[in-house]
């Protein structure tokens, strides 16, 4: 099937316009980029709800109908909402949409993710011009404040107006990204990530004027509770999605590392040091050891209020990252009896974010697989779990894959300290290529 041929340039018009909008979380202003959406589907007869969680908070939705639905819906998701800039550390306008020289569009937003929802758009228009009969219904979502969490976005959709959302397959942020093993290339397919909850570390002691040292301080105390909880050595669990990612690897490559691969996941749970030994690139290395444990890392600290008075109490806040299948109770049964008596640990909020795991091996997974490969011959396209969370997590029921992908380049290595960060940009060839694969990807499934 032939690519409509002003995709990519859509796309780029769409990010462009996505990014003129100021976006950003807190406070909102989602309204802004709905808007343009709502404009762009209007112009092609197309109808779309704005969904408004509080002021300025909109989420927007729209769906193709198939004729005779043999198949439950694919959803195109995304989030419009970006997180703040500083605009003095910019070299452009953060806001300003503008496309440089050397083929960089800029703004917040450009990778994180408006790009994913512009051409999630292109594609979305370009497939009702195409006219292709459908056999499922096609639903573009954008939704406000995935930065924050979703309350706003994603969770109250899918609570107040989950008919509008409701899908088989997703594909969504987080995924798509090239890993060069020997001399293969795999990309990525997030299928699953973790859940998080909070831990407050209470850690009391003898108060008194400073002038004078005591023992059994909150001070002292803290130090040592701390040193435990960053010594605590988490097991190793091999998820379901980290499991088929290691075998494809393994398969791949053959010889010595599918040797090495099936070794280590013939254990019930392999230590680091085996798991570290794997080939994997050493950048990959600090995110494949979080994502085969739960991770519990102090973020926060608070106690004492003047220089001369040794405080009786101080707080200590934990972030913890829990694979899909954990317990948050053993998790705190465990943090409490690693620091003793030193302190005491509570949540620090009633509600926990489950992870959450997609069957890594399943049509759509194997179509996105099937899609690469005609973009790029020989590639393998391998499930992973992200070590955080995006509005996946909000849509139990519907199995959400993260992936837009970009072709293998220097430009890789600028991306990464963009996001969330200062001169956020992305290349046209790499949002064309990336519109490329979900129209390709699209027709492929529901055709
Ligand atoms: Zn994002």
């Amino acid at each position: 099937m032939g690519l409509p041929e002003t995709l990519g340039n859509e796309s780029i018009r769409l990010l462009r316009a996505l990014l003129r909008a100021d976006t950003q979380s807190p406070p909102g202003n989602e309204i802004r980029a709905a808007e343009i959406i709502r404009d762009e589907l209007a112009r092609h007869d197309i109808t779309s709800q704005l969904l408004e969680a509080g002021p300025g908070r909109v989420s927007i939705v729209a769906r193709l109908n198939a004729v005779n639905p043999t198949a439950r819906p694919i959803l195109l998701m995304g989030h419009i909402d970006v997180v703040t800039v500083e605009p003095e550390k910019w070299d452009r306008d953060p806001f300003g949409g503008e496309l440089d020289d050397d083929g960089y569009i800029w703004g917040r937003g450009a990778l994180d993710m408006k790009c994913q929802v512009a051409g999630h758009l292109a594609v979305f228009i370009a497939l009702m011009e195409s006219g292709i009969a459908l056999n499922r219904d096609v639903i573009f979502v954008a939704f406000a404040d995935e930065e924050a969490g979703g309350a706003f976005g994603a969770d109250w959709v899918w609570k107040n107006h989950p008919e509008l959302i409701d899908a088989e397959y997703a594909i969504n942020e987080g995924g798509g990204s090239p890993l060069q093993i020997a001399d293969k290339l795999f990309y990525t397919c997030q299928a699953g990530e973790k859940g998080s909850c909070g831990l407050k570390m209470t850690v009391r002691g003898t108060p008194g004027h400073a002038s004078v040292p005591i023992d059994g301080t909150a001070m002292q105390k803290v130090g040592e509770a701390l040193d435990r909880i960053h010594a605590w050595q988490h097991p190793t669990v091999i998820t379901k999605s980290v499991r088929l990612m290691l075998e494809s690897i393994g398969n791949a490559i053959g010889g010595d590392l599918a040797v090495q691969v099936n070794d280590v996941l013939s254990q019930e749970s392999p230590d680091w040091s085996e798991l570290e030994k794997l080939p994997l690139p050493d950048d990959y290395k600090p995110s494949f050891k979080a994502i085969t444990r739960n991770t519990t890392v102090p973020t926060m600290i608070s106690g004492g209020k003047q220089l001369n008075v040794i405080p009786g109490e101080i707080t200590v806040l934990i972030d913890c990252r829990l694979l899909p299948e954990a317990d948050p109770d053993a998790v705190l049964a465990e943090a409490q009896r690693i620091v003793g008596d030193l302190a005491e640990m509570d949540f620090l909020y009633e509600n926990h974010d489950i992870g959450i795991e997609a069957d890594p091996a399943s049509p759509f997974f194997d179509a996105i697989q099937t899609t690469m490969s005609e973009m790029i011959p020989g590639v393998s396209v391998i499930p992973t779990l992200l070590s955080g969370g995006t509005d996946a997590a909000l849509l139990p029921g519907i199995k959400v894959y993260g992936f837009y992908p970009f072709p293998l380049t220097e430009r890789l290595a600028v991306y990464d300290p963009l996001v969330h960060g200062h001169n956020e940009r992305i290349h046209v060839d790499d949002q064309t290529f990336a519109t490329e694969f979900v129209y390709r990807l699209v027709t492929s499934v529901v055709s």
